[in-house]
């Protein structure tokens, strides 16, 4: 497997404290229907690794001990693994938003043939890729015959109701083809929701447009191309100090199958623990006002993805979401301030 990691932590990169824990994303397992060129996850059909019943439970009672907003359930797939049901029962159960974190063709897959129904029922937010409208994009990325399904599963999603209907959101992600930043989100909104609209008669919520991460399968893409330091500079030459204060880690932690904790997905596949008194943090220590609560992140060079341009999110650009909660420690000085995108995805 690729290893980014002597590429990617020696950094100039703000140091971050976490604020009250909102959102917590749990990573089900690696195992995924698709294989897509630009996972950072390295999912895939012949993954093993999926997370134990027990510590399944572990998350629930950790649930019950947080006063979390936001329950974010990803992978692989994360429908695939035989707890998931059962966890968005409890996160529902509990009032809270439940995202599923969706690649729309695991709907046509064996045995999901009520997964549509049971997420409407459940009134589940699907946060659903779809790398482009167009189908030579999609299926250059996520591989052929993607487009087709993901097409015929936003169609059984809006006949649940998605996208129409406030208790059933959908939303869908972009993220660019090639060592690109992406363009804006607000203008790539409007032009998928006129394309998906005039040729399918679909209709979403909102488009979030995420930065390519580079590490796991796109990092190895990167480096076999010599891009990767290329790519790197451009994240860096593009960071913007405004977007530091609103990045998803401040208020999000990640779980991976394991039941270990990281300050963001991407550390998590970077094997960059979130720590609590100078230890790896575990479920146990998920306590509301506990120590993960202030707690210093664990930041690195690939941080620069979250902050290049209009700044990326598991929801997208962070211009709005931006906050005005002052950053730890000071150095949220800016490395090239109000610098733009160097390039726009060539082909959205
Ligand atoms: S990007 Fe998503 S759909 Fe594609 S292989 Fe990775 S986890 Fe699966
Ligand atoms: S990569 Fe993770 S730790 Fe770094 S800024 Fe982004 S969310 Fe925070």
């Amino acid at each position: 497997m690729f290893d980014a990691r002597p590429v990617l932590l020696s950094t100039e990169f703000p140091r971050l404290r976490r604020r009250r824990i909102a959102t917590l994303q749990v990573n089900l397992g690696y195992r995924c229907n698709l294989s897509c060129v630009h996972c950072h996850v390295n999912a895939g059909p012949h993954r093993t690794e999926m997370m134990p019943t027990a510590v399944v439970d572990e998350v629930i009672a950790a649930i019950d001990r947080l006063d979390i907003e936001t329950l974010d359930l990803t992978g692989g797939a994360p429908e695939l693994h035989p707890g998931f049901r059962r966890l968005v029962r409890a996160g529902r159960r509990r009032g809270i938003e439940v995202i599923d974190r969706c690649n729309l063709t695991v709907l046509f897959e064996e045995g999901q043939e009520t997964l549509a129904a049971f997420l409407a029922r459940e009134e589940v937010t699907v946060i659903a890729s779809l790398p482009c409208y167009l189908e030579e994009n999609v299926e250059q990325q996520r591989g052929k015959g993607v487009y087709g399904d993901s097409i015929r599963a936003l169609k059984l999603l809006n006949d649940l109701g998605y996208g129409q209907d406030a208790a059933r959101r959908l939303h869908l992600v972009f993220n660019p083809v090639g060592a690109v930043l992406p363009p804006p989100q607000a203008e790539l909104e409007a032009a998928y929701k006129r394309e998906l609209k005039a040729r399918f008669g679909i209709v979403f919520d909102q488009l979030f447009v995420l930065t390519n991460m580079p590490i796991n399968r796109f990092g190895a893409v990167l480096r076999a191309h010599g891009e990767l330091d290329a790519y790197m500079a451009l994240l860096r030459d593009n960071h913007s100090a405004e977007n530091v204060p609103g990045v998803m880690c401040r208020d999000t932690v990640s779980v991976d199958w394991q039941g270990n904790l990281y300050d963001c997905d991407f550390n998590q596949m970077l094997g960059l623990p979130a720590t609590v008194e100078g230890r790896p943090a575990r479920l146990a220590d998920l306590v509301r006002g506990g120590p993960l609560e202030k707690a210093c992140i664990a930041t690195a060079s690939h941080c620069f993805g979250c902050t290049a341009g209009q700044g990326s999110s598991c929801t997208g650009a962070l211009g709005e979401q931006t906050a005005s909660a002052p950053v730890h420690e000071s150095s949220a000085r800016t490395l090239n301030k109000r610098s733009r995108y160097s390039k726009f995805a060539a082909k959205s």
